[in-house]
């Protein structure tokens, strides 16, 4: 089992990584001093295929188990369903010191968080997250909401888990097109931090696609420790955080103008190329980085093209972002492998040129 330590002061918790683990998690819940009961939040599928065997295990360790589940969904996370909640956590009388678990992809964490953090003022939450995504973002940071009125975790807070615990073996049931979903936020995170890691994924494409879980662990492993490292530095996103968001300016207008028909992973894919592309144009991103970067995407099945989508439909979104951003757009721009700078002044003609040649 990797350990990574998030150094938060009173806020502080362990990720623990490893294959197996869902089997450990009274254990683990133990050794933070939580007593028999706890509640798991989950969604349909993740209940058949995961919940009812850590149940039953937790069971056969006189833990007395509560689930709660959801349809499957983006459109899940909403305050329709954080109430629904509130009302059966309260119909069971939980207390302020059982645990929720988050066992999911990143839309049960984000919106269990989100009960977690205000359901009585605040009880402990346990992130066990089922997804790429979610093991290597969405579980770590604190950053927990709902969906309003089509806006995006419009309503949420900042709330860490007292605990992340990632079991590489969940990921044998995750279908591929997830799976790749996810590797775009681990291919950001060694564009933003490390270049020694962009070039182990480099190294080990092969590995990735047949799911090794000696090299899943891995990467697992490291880009938990680039998001750690940087929300250590940035817990509230006031500053360094936002260089997470490498290929997301771009990214979330595709997402918006294709009506979320693309998804994240892919938008951020091709949102990194076109970030990359704005630098290399200012002299930047140097040529062979920027042909590592597109061959590394494509090795793993990420797009490194804009779909059939006008550009004016993404400009117009990025100006529907900048609205809410008092006015800037804001640029995670490349150096070089392993080393980004945020900007609010890209040219927009520069901008329209990249959109356009990366059709
Ligand atoms: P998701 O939660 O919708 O999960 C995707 C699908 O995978 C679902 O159908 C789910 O049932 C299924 N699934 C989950 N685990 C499985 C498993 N082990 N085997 C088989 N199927 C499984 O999507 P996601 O990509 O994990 O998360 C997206 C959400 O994460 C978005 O709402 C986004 O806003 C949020 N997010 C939050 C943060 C954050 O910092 N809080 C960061 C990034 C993304």
């Amino acid at each position: 089992m990797r350990n990574i330590k998030v150094s938060l002061g009173n806020r502080s918790y362990d990720i623990r990584i490893g294959r197996g683990l869902l089997d450990q998690t009274g254990q683990l819940l133990m050794e933070l001093g939580f007593g028999n009961r706890l509640v798991i939040i989950t969604d349909s599928r993740v209940k058949e295929l995961h919940a009812e065997s850590l149940r039953h295990n937790l069971a056969c360790q006189q833990f007395q188990v509560d689930i709660f589940d959801l349809p499957e969904g983006e459109e899940q996370k909403s305050l329709d369903n954080a109430a629904k909640l509130f009302g059966e956590l309260a119909g069971i009388f939980t207390e302020r010191s059982t645990p929720i678990l988050a066992l999911g992809g990143g839309v049960i964490g984000d919106l269990t968080g989100f009960v977690a953090a205000t359901y009585m003022r605040g009880v402990p939450l346990i992130q066990i997250p089922t997804t790429l995504l979610a093991q290597v973002d969405s579980s770590i940071g604190g950053k927990v909401a709902v969906n309003h009125r089509q806006l995006k975790n419009m309503i949420g807070a900042f709330y860490q888990p007292s605990l992340v615990i990632v079991d590489i073996t969940v990921l044998k049931t995750l279908h591929h097109n997830e799976i790749v979903n996810g590797l775009a936020e681990v291919i950001k995170s060694a564009v933003i931090r490390d270049k020694k890691f962009f070039g182990y994924l480099e190294a080990h494409t092969e590995w990735i696609r047949s799911l090794d879980e000696v090299v899943l662990e891995e990467i697992i492993y490291n880009t938990a420790r680039i998001k750690t490292s940087v929300i250590e530095q940035d817990e509230r996103d006031l500053g360094l955080r936002n260089i997470l968001n490498f290929g997301h300016t771009v990214g979330h207008a595709i997402e918006a103008a294709s009506d979320f028909t693309i998804r994240h992973g892919q938008a951020v894919a091709i949102g990194m190329v076109v970030a990359s592309r704005i630098s290399n144009s200012m002299g930047l991103f140097r040529d062979q980085e920027l042909a590592r970067l597109l061959s590394l995407l494509k090795k793993l099945d990420l797009p490194t093209n804009l779909p059939v989508l006008p550009t004016e439909d993404i400009l117009a979104a990025m100006e529907h972002d900048k609205k809410i951003l008092a006015g800037k757009v804001r640029f995670i721009l490349p150096k070089t492998i392993g080393e980004v700078f945020i900007t609010e002044d890209v040219d927009y003609v520069l901008l329209r040129n990249v959109l356009e040649a990366t059709t």
